[in-house]
C-alpha cells in the first residue's frame, strides 16, 4: 500500500488537535459542513454509525420499559415561558418562526407575510410541549408512570460550530417520564444514567466517571442532573450522556395532575435524558488516530471490507466471485454480541493502495485483501484497523472465517482498555493550587498543546470557588461522583475551606 508516506491524516493529533479532528471527520466520510451555518450534513458512512447507536441504545430502553413516541418540532413560546428557569436557559440559543407564508416582492424576492399570532420556537429540548401533552394524558395514578422516549432533532443556534460536537441542528433521544412518587422517578433517573454508562462503554467502548453535576452546571429546571463524563484524546472532557430528575418543577409549569390512591390532587414527577449524535464525535476523539477513524467493532457500519486484488477483466470475475465466497460465508456468522457480521465487498476498480487506505481512514475493523495468489493458496491477507496500517497476516480462508467474530470481539475490549489506560493515565490528584494552575496551563499559550486531564482536588461546594476555576482556566467540575467521600476530606482547591471528598475538574467540550 504505497503512496502515503507517514500519517494519513495531517495534521495529526500532537501537531493540532482541534484541525485533525476535523480531518478525521472528513476523511472517514462521517459527515460535512453545509451550505446552511452552523448545520451539518451526515454522509452514508456517519449515518450508518449513527442507526447502530439509534438501535443499541433503543433496543436497551425499550427493555427497561420505554416505548417511542413523536411530538412537534414547535412549541409555542408561551409553553417555553412557563418554566423561568428553563426559558431562562435556552432562551440565547432558541430559533423562532414568525411567518407561515412567502410572497413575491416587488423585485422578484421572496419576503415572510402572515405573521403568526403566537410565535413558535423550534424546539431546543421538548420538556414543555410533552409536559403539556401528558397534562391531558394524565388524570389518576392509574395513568402513571409514562415512559417515552423520541428519536428526532432539536435546534440551539451556534455561532462556533464543530461537527458533532457543537452544531445547530444536531439529532438525539430524548425520554421524558411521569411518574407517581418522587423515589420512582429518581429510581428512573438512575436507570437511565446506568443504560447511558453500559451503553457507551459496552458498545461505543469508550469509558466514562458518572455522577451528579454541580447546581452550577444542572439542566436549566430540573432538580438534579446526573452524567456521564468521557475523556477525549486531548484530556478534555466530554458529557456524553445526561439524565435529569426534575421533581415536581415541570409538573406544576405544566399542570401535570393526577388523583393519589388517597384521592387527592397531587403533582406527578417527572424526568428527562438525552444522548445525541455528540456521541460520534466522541468515538471519533476517543479512538481515532493519526490514520484516521477507528470504529469499534460492536458498532460499526460494517466490520470486514473485502478488497478484491486484480489486474484485467478475467482476473476480476474469478477473484470477485472468490471474494463474495468468502463474503457469503462471513455473513452468516453471529457477532459476539448478537447480530451478523456485515460485510462489504469493495469491487470498486481503482488503485488497490488507495482502496485500502481509504478504509483505514473509514476506521473499518478488518481489510481483507484477495488476489490471484491469494485465491491459488487458498488464504487471505488480513489488516487490523488496531494496529499499523502497514501490518498485514496472511491466513488461510477456513482459518480466517473461523477466527473473526474472536478477533472483533478482541478488538472491541483492546480498545475500551487503551481508552481506561489513557484516561487512568490522565487522571491526578491535585492539592497545591500552583500545581492545579500549571496542570491546566499550556506552556504555549498562542498554540496550546494537549495538556491537563482530570484534577481530582477537594471542592468547598461553594458556587464562587467553581465559578473562579472556570473563570480563570476554563476549567469545570464535571460530576460529583457518588462515592466522592472515599476519597477522604480535605481543603478546597480554590479557598481552602473544608471538602468532603475529591472531585474532577477539567477542561471540556
Ligand atoms: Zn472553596
Amino acid at each position: 500500500m504505497a503512496k502515503i508516506k507517514g500519517n494519513a491524516i495531517s495534521p495529526t493529533r500532537r501537531e493540532d488537535y482541534a484541525e485533525w479532528y476535523q480531518q478525521v471527520v472528513k476523511a472517514a466520510e462521517l459527515a460535512e459542513i453545509s451550505p446552511v451555518r452552523g448545520c451539518m450534513i451526515i454522509k452514508p458512512w456517519g449515518y450508518a454509525f449513527w442507526e447502530n447507536i439509534q438501535k443499541g441504545l433503543d433496543a436497551l430502553l425499550k427493555a427497561a420499559g420505554h416505548a417511542n413516541a413523536y411530538f412537534p418540532l414547535f412549541i409555542p413560546k408561551s409553553y417555553l415561558e412557563k418554566e423561568a428557569e428553563h426559558v431562562q436557559g435556552f432562551a440565547k440559543e432558541c430559533a423562532v418562526v414568525t411567518h407561515h407564508r412567502l410572497e413575491a416582492g416587488p423585485d422578484g424576492s421572496l419576503v415572510p407575510a402572515g405573521e403568526l399570532e403566537e410565535p413558535l420556537i423550534v424546539r431546543p429540548t421538548s420538556e414543555t410541549i410533552i409536559g403539556a401533552v401528558y397534562a391531558k394524558w394524565v388524570q389518576s395514578y392509574r395513568d402513571l408512570p409514562i415512559l417515552l422516549n423520541q428519536w428526532g432533532n432539536v435546534v440551539r443556534w451556534e455561532l462556533r460550530t464543530r461537527l458533532f460536537l457543537r452544531t445547530s441542528e444536531f439529532l438525539w433521544q430524548e425520554g421524558h417520564t411521569a411518574h407517581e412518587t418522587s423515589e420512582e422517578a429518581w429510581e428512573e433517573t438512575r436507570r437511565v444514567l446506568e443504560i447511558y454508562r453500559d451503553f457507551v462503554e459496552n458498545s461505543l467502548a469508550i469509558p466514562v466517571i458518572a455522577g451528579a453535576k454541580t447546581p452550577g452546571q444542572r439542566f436549566p429546571g430540573a432538580v438534579e442532573t446526573l452524567c456521564i463524563e468521557a475523556m477525549m484524546q486531548d484530556c478534555k472532557a466530554l458529557q456524553a450522556g445526561t439524565s435529569h430528575f426534575m421533581g415536581q418543577n415541570f409538573a406544576r409549569a405544566s399542570g401535570i395532575i393526577y388523583q393519589s390512591r388517597e384521592g387527592r390532587e397531587e403533582h406527578a414527577w417527572t424526568t428527562s435524558w438525552g444522548a445525541s449524535t455528540r456521541l460520534i464525535g466522541g468515538a471519533v476523539m476517543t479512538h481515532a488516530d493519526d490514520d484516521g477513524m477507528v470504529m469499534p467493532p460492536r458498532l460499526a457500519p460494517a466490520q470486514v471490507a473485502i478488497l478484491p486484488i486484480f489486474r484485467d477483466p478475467a482476473g476480476r470475475r474469478a477473484v470477485l466471485g472468490h471474494a463474495e465466497g468468502v463474503a457469503a460465508a462471513l455473513r452468516r456468522l453471529d457477532t459476539a454480541w448478537g447480530g451478523k457480521i456485515e460485510v462489504v465487498v469493495d469491487s470498486r476498480e481503482m488503485n488497490a493502495g488507495e482502496k485500502g487506505w481509504e478504509w483505514i481512514k473509514k476506521g473499518i475493523p478488518l481489510r481483507v485483501e484477495i488476489g490471484p495468489r491469494d485465491m491459488e493458496s487458498d488464504s487471505v491477507s488480513v489488516g487490523r484497523r488496531d494496529r499499523s496500517p502497514r501490518e498485514k497476516y496472511s491466513l488461510g480462508r477456513e482459518d480466517f472465517i473461523a477466527s473473526v467474530p474472536g478477533v472483533l470481539r478482541e478488538m472491541q475490549d483492546g480498545l475500551f482498555a487503551r481508552a481506561r489506560a489513557f484516561l487512568e493515565g490522565h487522571c491526578r490528584e491535585i492539592d497545591d493550587p500552583e500545581e492545579f494552575r500549571g496542570y491546566f496551563t499550556p506552556k504555549d499559550p498562542e498554540k496550546p498543546e494537549i495538556h491537563g486531564g482530570f484534577a481530582w482536588s477537594h471542592w468547598c461546594g461553594g458556587r464562587e470557588c467553581e465559578d473562579r476555576a472556570a473563570g480563570d482556566l476554563s476549567v469545570t467540575i464535571r460530576c460529583l461522583p457518588p462515592d466522592r467521600e472515599k476519597s477522604g476530606p480535605g481543603k478546597c482547591i480554590v479557598c481552602g475551606g473544608e471538602s468532603p471528598g475529591r472531585v474532577p475538574f477539567a477542561k471540556s467540550y
